[in-house]
C-alpha cells in the first residue's frame, strides 16, 4: 500500500472490513471522507459510536430493535414461524406482505469451513419458542446454496421432532423469466417444486 499518513491506513483498514470492499475501493473511501466537512465527520463519528446502543437483536426471535420488538408483537400469527439467517432478511419478507407470524434468526448459515456449527443456529430457543407457542408450521426462508441446503435439511430434522409441519420457500422460476433463460439448477427445483395449478 501506498506511504500513506499512518492515520489515514488505519481507516483505510476499517473501511476494508465492509463486505465486497477491496483495497482500491476502501483508499477511495478514505480520500472522499477526508474532504467531508468537519461538522458531518463529527455527526457521523457519534451515529457509529452510538450506534449499538441503539440498535439492539431482540433477545427473542434475533431482528432489530429500538424499543420493543415489533415482530414479537402479539398482534401477530402465532402458529407461524419464519426461519431466516440474518436480521436483514425480514424486512424482505414484511415487504410480501404474505407471512404474519413470527421470525427466528439464526445469525449465519451452517457451514464447518468457516467455523459455524449446528450450535450457532440458537436451535435450543427456537425449539422453546415452538413449543411455549404451540407453533404449528416452521417455515424455512433460507438461502438456495448449499450452506442454504445443509442448514435447511438440519432444521428440518431437528424441528420434525416436535411433530409440527416444517416447509421451505418454494424454489423455482423467477417472475418474468423464460424457460429457455433459466439455468438446469433452478429449472430441475422448479420441477422438485411444481404445484396444482
Ligand atoms: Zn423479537
Amino acid at each position: 500500500m501506498a506511504n500513506y499518513p499512518f492515520e489515514l491506513l488505519k481507516l483505510v483498514s476499517y473501511l476494508r472490513k465492509l463486505p465486497g470492499v477491496g483495497a482500491k475501493t476502501a483508499e477511495r473511501f478514505a480520500f472522499q471522507l477526508l474532504e467531508w466537512d468537519s461538522q458531518l465527520l463529527v455527526q457521523f463519528g457519534n451515529l457509529l459510536s452510538n450506534i449499538k446502543n441503539k440498535i439492539h437483536f431482540c433477545e427473542t426471535c434475533g431482528c432489530l430493535r429500538e424499543e420493543e420488538c415489533l415482530f414479537c408483537s402479539s398482534q401477530r400469527n402465532s402458529t407461524q414461524i419464519c426461519v431466516i439467517s440474518s436480521a436483514k432478511d425480514v424486512y424482505s419478507i414484511e415487504e410480501t406482505k404474505a407471512f404474519q407470524g413470527f421470525y427466528h434468526v439464526t445469525h449465519g448459515l451452517l457451514s464447518p469451513l468457516e467455523g459455524k456449527t449446528a450450535e450457532h443456529l440458537h436451535l435450543e430457543k427456537l425449539k422453546k419458542r415452538i413449543q411455549d407457542h404451540e407453533i404449528k408450521e416452521a417455515i424455512l426462508a433460507l438461502d438456495s446454496t448449499i450452506e442454504g441446503d445443509t442448514t435447511a435439511l438440519y432444521l428440518k430434522q431437528e424441528l420434525s421432532k416436535l411433530g409440527l409441519s416444517v416447509t421451505r420457500l418454494a424454489l423455482g422460476l423467477p417472475m418474468g423469466s423464460t424457460i429457455h433463460f433459466v439455468d438446469g439448477g433452478t429449472l430441475a427445483r422448479a420441477f422438485i417444486g411444481r404445484q396444482r395449478f
